[in-house]
């Protein structure tokens, strides 16, 4: 039996999973929060036991928090001697232009992801911060890293240049790079398994619309176009970032609000979204209060639609024909409002809706097209961790 151990990690908190992967089921799943704070928390849910285990205590940095998540383990199960990970698994955001695949972690990689924090200053330091305390922690497994920007690496150069000066953009790496790429790929295979059809065959549309959202072209499993750019600021709206914006309007806003660079990074990136438009970040309060009269949150849930309607016909257009739709992550597993209201008029392009289909809640793979629709759409719960634990079992496999 073969455990694997995925790490997120943040720079203040880290999530972790234990998952026996003959199974592919999840041991034990947890929560160190705060850290550095002080008062921290933990949070330890192992499958066998009913409860979640929580406690407030100070952990000054993230190897403390190893400590504590080993502690976890030891006192709530399950035991990590019967279940030892034979490798773990760590989640970063930003790979660059350099890492294209699952990479077994060295001291060189570690300092590639350090020099990329650069490119994702919000992202990668948690994530290398989480990784050394990690290795302290397993010195005697491999560690991998799975990029979120890996699946983007076939991107075309059409899709991936910006169109600004040459020589700068090469010079400070100023390009597309696409994020959520490990959910993208775990739910285009998903999607093509669940249809019984071989990925290679198909071109599809992936919708992952959780707090952070972003789209994807797969054609015949590789990524031809995503919505996020260089950061995951780019693209549709999400809980609290802005998508796509002018560029024009930031210089504006800088010369007559006097906002300067730093203010203008907060108001798009945490100010903005949902909450910039309604005061809630949460999609369930928006449609809430949309459906309770609020003219404020009804225009946000219309602009976040056609924004979502635009790149759907934009990716169809790149493409060239389109077989899949999926709509996944936390606003597009659990929303039948925005699903419908997403598609709405889209027959155009092959895609009819079956309203109850639609309407059916499920925590399972489903089809919410009708029957006779030229265009299959799905519904796919993503499962990141499962996949950086696929990726990473399978590179120490291979070594
Ligand atoms: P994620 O980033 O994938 O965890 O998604 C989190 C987001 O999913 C939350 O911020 C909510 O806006 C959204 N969400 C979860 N459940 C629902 C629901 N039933 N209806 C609408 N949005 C939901």
């Amino acid at each position: 039996m073969s455990a694997v151990l995925v790490i997120n990690s943040g720079s203040s908190s880290f999530k972790y999973q234990l998952i026996e992967m003959a199974s592919e089921q999840t041991l034990a799943s947890g929560l160190i929060e705060r850290i550095g704070e002080t008062t921290g928390a933990s949070t330890h849910k192992c499958r066998d036991a009913a409860e979640t285990f929580t406690r407030d205590l100070p952990i000054p940095d993230h190897t403390a928090g190893f400590a504590i998540m080993l502690a976890a383990f030891e006192e709530h199960g399950p035991s990590l001697a019967a279940h030892p990970p034979v490798v773990v698994g760590h989640r970063v955001v930003h790979g660059g232009a350099r890492f294209y695949e699952p990479t077994l972690i060295t001291p060189q990689v570690e300092r590639d992801i350090d020099d990329l924090s650069e490119l994702a200053p919000l992202h990668n330091p948690g994530a290398l911060q989480g990784i050394i305390a990690a290795e302290k922690a397993f010195p005697d497994v491999p560690h991998v890293a799975v990029f979120d920007t890996a699946f983007h690496q076939t991107l075309p150069p059409a899709a991936f240049t910006y169109a600004i000066n040459a020589d700068l953009a090469e010079r400070y790496r100023v390009r597309r790079y696409g994020f959520h790429g490990t959910s993208h790929q775990y739910v285009a295979n998903a999607a093509a398994r669940f249809l019984e059809r071989p990925v290679g065959e198909l071109d599809q549309i992936v919708l992952h619309l959780g707090n952070g959202a972003s789209v994807c072209a797969v054609r015949g499993g590789e990524s031809v176009e995503t919505s996020m750019g260089m950061t995951p600021l780019e693209g549709l709206v999400m809980g609290t970032r802005s998508g796509d914006i002018d560029p024009g309007a930031l210089f504006h806003l800088h010369r007559k609000a006097g906002l300067g660079i730093d203010d203008l990074d907060t108001l798009l990136n945490r100010g903005s979204g949902l909450l910039g438009l309604t005061g809630h970040g949460d999609m369930r309060d928006v449609v809430d209060a949309a459906q309770a009269g609020s003219a404020q949150a009804q225009l946000a849930l219309d602009v976040y639609v056609h924004r979502l309607k635009a790149y759907i016909g934009a990716y169809t257009a790149q493409l060239g024909r389109l077989d899949v739709v999926s709509f996944t992550a936390g606003v597009g597993e659990n929303s039948d409002v925005v699903r419908r209201l997403a598609l709405e008029g889209l027959e155009v392009l092959g895609i009819r809706i079956d309203a109850e289909r639609n309407a059916a809640r499920s925590r399972q793979a489903r089809v919410i097209s009708t029957d006779d629709s030229p265009v299959t759409v799905l519904v796919v719960p993503t499962d990141e961790e499962l996949e950086i634990a696929r990726q990473s079992l399978s590179l120490a496999s291979a070594d």
